[in-house]
């Protein structure tokens, strides 16, 4: 399990810029009355130089520089400082309060997992702090624990519920960004990022441009509903001849498969295995029963080479393909 992670989210970093101005502003307000009119030089003194580092936090996260470890330090130094006023100043000042601010600030720093661990660790410390301070008469110090103690878990329970919930429509929008909404195969978009990905590990792949032959006359002749049940159901025999995560639909009644690592002439004993499966296949749709056929280009795409480039060779290949007079396989 890994608690801290090495990559810095691009929503923390605007998360950094907020946080790092807010604490470098509210440190400065609060140090001069600290040092000057409440003889906590300390507290004051250090209040400086966590404000000093804040806004060294928010010119890196604003000119791009900003480093993980900022995020952590920060929040660390913010935290410190919070229960070292909590611990010095007058119970009746009500410093502690700012205590309750802190899981708040963990959710939305660094996540549901951390932000856990986080709120779950300062508890404790909360706990100790407003005890021995509080006023032992009539059982307030109890009663001032289980006040905070509800407000906390109270914060707590609602900064999870509020990070589950984001998480879950992210992964909603990335399913909705990266699959075709017909077919559920990825789209161009998961197809553009996968080539960058190849592109930058320098790993070669094999590009099988798959078009469904005459298609348009499925539409005309039965109209468009059957066109996209065809749409579906050859997406779905193209999973059942290739690894699923390897098929895209790069529009239309295109689709592109990637095959990593693979011979050239393996890729094209695939291509013409995948053409002969849709060959076979009974298409059944509205009480139709239909044939099809499909011409697919295969190109190799070359290190050094962009993927699109490898794209543009298989689309020749397919031209190819229908120009040999359809359902073929060009090389
Ligand atoms: P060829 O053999 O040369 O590939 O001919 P074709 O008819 O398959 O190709 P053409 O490019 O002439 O027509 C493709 C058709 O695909 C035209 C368009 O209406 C249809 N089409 C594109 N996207 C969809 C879709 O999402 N659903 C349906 N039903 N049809 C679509
Ligand atoms: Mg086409
Ligand atoms: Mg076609």
């Amino acid at each position: 399990m890994m608690l801290f992670s090495k990559k810095t989210n691009p929503l923390r970093i605007s998360l950094l810029t907020g946080l790092s101005l807010l604490v470098g502003v509210l440190m400065g307000i609060y140090s001069p009355i600290n040092l000057f009119y409440l003889d906590m030089p300390i507290i004051g003194v250090i209040e400086i130089m966590i404000s000093l580092f804040s806004f060294y936090c928010f010119w890196c996260a604003k000119t791009g520089k900003a480093k993980v470890y900022q995020s952590y330090v920060l929040v660390f130094l913010t935290t410190f400082l919070i229960y070292l006023a909590a611990y010095s100043a007058d119970i009746r000042a009500l410093s502690f309060l700012w205590g309750l601010a802190l899981p708040i600030v963990y959710y939305l720093m660094f996540g549901e997992k951390q932000g856990f661990y986080f709120t779950c660790l300062i508890l404790l410390p909360s706990i100790y702090i407003l005890f021995i301070n509080s006023p032992s008469e009539e059982f307030i110090s109890y009663r001032a624990i289980v006040n905070y103690t509800f407000a906390h878990f109270f914060i707590w329970f609602l900064c999870h519920l509020y990070e589950k919930q984001h998480n879950q429509d992210k992964i909603q929008l990335q399913i909705m960004a990266h699959n075709d909404a017909l077919t559920g195969v990825k789209n161009r978009h998961a197809l553009e990022k996968h080539f960058k990905r190849l592109e930058k590990n320098a790993i070669q792949a094999n590009v099988l441009l798959v078009d469904i032959d005459f298609f348009k006359l499925v539409n005309d002749e039965f109209g468009h509903s059957v066109g996209d049940a065809v749409l579906i159901e050859v997406a779905k025999c193209l999973q059942s001849q290739t690894d699923e995560d390897a098929i895209y639909r790069l529009g239309g009644e295109e689709f592109v498969i990637l095959l990593e690592k693979v011979s050239i002439e393996d890729s094209r004993k695939k291509a013409e295995q995948i053409r002969h499966a849709i060959e076979q296949h009974t298409f059944h749709s509205h009480d139709l029963h239909l044939h099809l056929t499909v011409s697919i280009g295969v190109a190799q795409s070359s290190l050094g080479n962009a993927m699109i480039d490898a794209l543009h060779r298989a689309d020749n290949k397919l031209y190819q393909a229908k120009n040999k007079g359809r359902n073929a396989v060009c090389a």
